[in-house]
């Protein structure tokens, strides 16, 4: 059974729309959905169906999770999560929706997936370069998934284009309980506040709660926002 009340620590998730090549990607995110479940962490991620995304929201419904899906209005058509969200966010666009995810949560998390996982984790750590936010950032690093991407960011710090100092709060570990613990100590550490509330974005969504059994198109969301 889903509560409608947020839990008061939420997770940003950014994963592969595709399963990837090693059956360990699809077992971390559903082991990522059920750890958030079992510890009362909110998910919030893109609401997909499919692949790693399918997977982390499944398991964490499965398992009692509160899961919101933040998704563009129009696109991915036939790969939205239909049923069991706790919330469903429906927004204007890939920007709009990326603002509203972060905005909607207290730290922000990459599982193994492909560009648009990695856009994901770049802005968001590019925002926080920038002091758009001070959002703990993570990266689940499933099998080594992530190790070429992390000697390229050392590259790049030794090649003078990035501060290390943007790097050092980077979280990278390869299991859900190790990267919650050190998200939380972070957030603790600033007293639980996400800091900065908004991401620069002016974004309009309308939400819906508990998504029922019904195909997914913009005019059942309408008759459910009634
Ligand atoms: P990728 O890593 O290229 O598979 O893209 C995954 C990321 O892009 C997710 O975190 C989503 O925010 C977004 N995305 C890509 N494909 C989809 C899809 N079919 N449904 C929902 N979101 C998607």
């Amino acid at each position: 059974m889903h509560s409608r009340h947020r839990p008061g620590t939420n997770i940003c998730v950014y994963c592969g729309a595709q399963k990837g090549g090693r059956r360990e990607y699809l077992e971390a995110a559903r082991g990522f959905g059920e750890r958030l479940a079992a510890r009362g962490i909110g998910l919030v991620y893109g609401g997909g169906s499919t692949g790693m995304m399918g997977a982390i929201a499944e398991a964490c419904m499965a398992a009692g999770g509160h899961v919101e899906g933040v998704v563009p209005e129009g696109l991915f058509p036939g790969q939205i999560l239909e049923t069991g969200l706790t919330f469903l966010h429906q927004v204007d666009g890939m920007h709009a929706r990326k603002s509203l995810m972060a905005d909607l949560s207290d730290a922000l998390v990459a599982l193994p997936g492909g560009l648009g996982t990695l856009e994901e984790f770049f802005e968001a750590l590019t925002w926080a370069q920038l002091g758009l936010h001070v959002r703990p950032i993570a990266l689940l690093n499933v099998s080594g998934f992530y190790n070429h991407l992390l000697r390229f960011l050392e590259h790049s710090v030794g090649e003078g284009f990035v501060k290390s100092r943007n790097l050092e709060k980077l979280i990278v570990r390869e299991h859900p309980d190790p990267l919650i613990d050190d998200i939380l100590a972070l957030i603790g550490r600033r007293g639980g506040r996400r800091g900065q509330g908004a991401t620069g974005s002016n974004h309009r969504a309308r939400t819906t709660t508990n998504v029922p059994m019904v195909p997914f198109t913009s005019s059942t969301i309408n008759s459910r926002n009634g």
